[in-house]
């Protein structure tokens, strides 16, 4: 249960479950974080007298040099930009991290301003001289990240241009995103239950849409949206603001569509992103087969919005946060035992914090920080089984960061599109574990429905956001400033296509946008999540047809972190996402698994 008031267990069921930042730093006060912040500025400095205008005169073997150099100097302010950003993370409340924030934030901007040069000076060099470089076995291994920085040379722009923006984004873009962050975490939405009113925060609030009773899922939905409208206005002008910022700085940089720049960061075409979405698109018809045989599970003639999340009668109780690490450690260490060490260092020294707390932020995370400290994991821990998932999903990041720790600061973390590779990877062997342990049908049932229902948040949901966006973003371009119901019914457009007649979406769903996170922070996000889930199921099929031998070349993989491309890297374990076909594979996987459901009802029901 969601709800700590009223188990009168402050802080849910991982109470006391905190992460310890002194790893980064000692406190807000610790003077080691301005300390480190002056000597990355010195050595900046240093770093731009020694090379500045020099770029180009240099030979592979220097420019391998003044490469570490650069990376090396950006440690320290990325740790404090880490610990600020996670201190924050875990109370939003106190003034103080939010101005620490501001404050490493502030600087960071400052080194970065001096450091500019470089990226902008290799980037600005001749293909022909670049590619001779880049032949040199001295930068072999920073081939791959030099090619990737001049991937946006057609997008850059000026040295002082680029510094204008760096400088005035703390003010515009960045500060209406911790705007929303603020408004969402400050949110109450009042509930009414049993004659009483309760003020609960969006996570709690949200968290009654997976209660057994139809009535307390009705109250929550509603609750949620007046809280949304009621806030609208504010957000609506959030939204408006950030996308007609987007499209600025799109024409300042010649981006044709407004998602461009996201496939470039992903290193993935267009055509690949558009051949995933329309794959997805074509099978949304299995979304309404699923609900349907969810309806009948109910003993409903229909499902409404609010009852998409509705547990399944024989659905398992609440985990303790104990024995949601017991089941992630082993089925992590079934698979291999080096995953379960590594996951279990998050557990054993406090790179967890998983309680409820007000003020603390919603959802759930994996920071990598830097790689001479390691990730930590951020969860808001309720107790039920998708809460269980959210934890190996979160501990499969953790892994994959830090495998990849070995490959530094600039080539741990992967794109987006790999990102989510070890988190659903982790999450599946979870999900196995669990069915392996269950032997009555309808407990076998509700598991492999919740599995279900999340493939389909990650893959069909993330596809309709992925429209709603790209909807969103054309219309502010040809509409001017869109007044908020015309946003509401952009996202019902984006949204009934993909349930048909299964679910009938109320005037209520229509808000429902307003508190997407993705949005804000990291437009065109949610495709990754898709693409991830995809991939995933190819992955699984691949361990299933090869076992054992399977299990080397995956952590291969994960330590690779995001050395090559994406493409590159999967090619190396005989995966082709450039095959418009390859989506079909993890569709039809999904396909069968609806058809496993229908089988089981049929036999839990007779
Ligand atoms: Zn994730």
């Amino acid at each position: 249960m969601a709800m700590q008031a009223e188990s009168g267990n402050a802080g849910g069921p991982a109470a006391g479950v905190r992460w310890d930042l002194s790893h980064l730093y000692g406190s807000p006060d610790d003077p080691r974080i301005d300390a480190d912040l002056d000597d990355a500025q010195q050595r900046a400095e240093a770093f731009a007298e020694r090379y500045r205008g020099r770029v180009a005169s240099l030979d592979a073997a220097e420019l391998a040099e003044a490469l570490d150099a650069y990376e090396a100097l950006q440690e320290a302010p990325s740790r404090a930009g880490a610990y600020a950003s996670l201190l924050f993370a875990a109370d939003t409340a106190t003034p103080r991290n939010g101005a620490l924030m501001q404050h490493v934030q502030e600087r960071v901007t400052r080194l970065q301003t001096v450091l500019l040069f470089f990226e902008l000076e290799w980037v600005g060099l001749e293909a022909e001289q670049a590619e001779a470089l880049l032949k040199d076995p001295a930068l072999a291994r920073r081939r791959h990240l030099l090619e990737s920085m001049r991937r946006y040379r057609p997008h850059l722009l000026s040295e002082p241009e680029e510094r204008i923006l760096a400088e005035t984004a703390n003010t515009g873009r960045n500060a209406w995103s911790r705007l929303f962050d603020e408004i969402l975490a400050g949110m109450r939405f009042s509930v009414q239950r049993d004659g009483e009113t309760r003020e609960l925060s969006e996570e709690e609030v949200l968290s009654l849409l997976y209660e057994p009773d139809r009535e307390v899922r009705r109250e929550g939905a509603r609750a949620l949206t007046e809280g949304l409208k009621r806030n609208s206005r504010v957000l609506a002008f959030l939204f408006n603001t950030l996308v007609q910022d987007k499209s600025v700085d799109d024409r300042l940089r010649s981006y044709p569509v407004p998602m461009r720049s996201r496939n470039l960061a992903n290193e993935i075409p267009d055509e690949s992103v558009e051949s995933l979405l329309s794959a997805c698109v074509d099978r949304y018809p299995l979304v309404a087969r699923y609900y349907r045989l969810k309806a009948k599970l109910l003993g409903l003639p229909s499902l409404a919005d609010f009852d998409r999340y509705a547990p399944l009668p024989q659905a398992a109780g609440t985990r303790s946060f104990d024995e949601a690490r017991r089941i992630v450690l082993d089925a992590y260490g079934d698979f291999d035992p080096r995953m379960a060490d590594v996951a279990r260092r998050f557990f054993d020294e406090r790179w967890i914090d998983a309680e409820l707390r007000p003020g603390k932020r919603g959802g759930a995370f994996c920071a990598s920080t830097v790689p001479s400290v390691h990730p930590y994991v951020l969860l808001n821990y309720t107790g039920n089984l998708r809460d269980v998932m959210t934890v190996a999903h979160e501990l499969g990041h953790g892994v994959h960061q830090h495998l990849a720790a070995g490959r530094g600061l600039f080539e741990q973390n992967t794109p987006l599109t790999t990102a989510e590779t070890a988190s659903v990877f982790g999450e599946m062997l979870v999900f196995r574990r669990l069915m392996g342990e269950e032997s009555d049908p309808g407990t076998r049932l509700s598991l492999l429905c919740g599995k279900l229902e999340d493939a389909f948040a990650t893959v069909f949901r993330q596809v309709a956001m992925t429209r709603f966006e790209q909807a969103l973003h054309a219309a502010r371009r040809e509409e001017g400033e869109l007044p908020v119901d015309r946003m509401s019914a952009l996202w019902m457009d984006a949204n009934r296509p993909m349930f048909g007649d299964s679910v009938h979406l109320s005037e209520d769903y229509a808000w429902w946008w307003l508190y997407i996170p993705h949005f804000v922070h990291s437009p065109f996000y949610c495709y990754a999540y898709s693409f991830g889930e995809l991939l995933v199921l190819a992955l699984v099929r691949r361990y299933d047809e090869e076992g054992a031998a399977f299990v080397p070349r995956y952590l291969e993989l994960l330590e690779a972190g995001g050395s090559d491309a994406p493409a590159a890297l999967l090619s190396r374990i005989g995966l082709d996402v450039a095959d418009p076909r390859f989506w079909d594979g993890g569709l039809a996987l999904l396909e069968e698994m609806v058809g496993e459901a229908e089988a089981l009802a049929e036999q839990a029901g007779g």
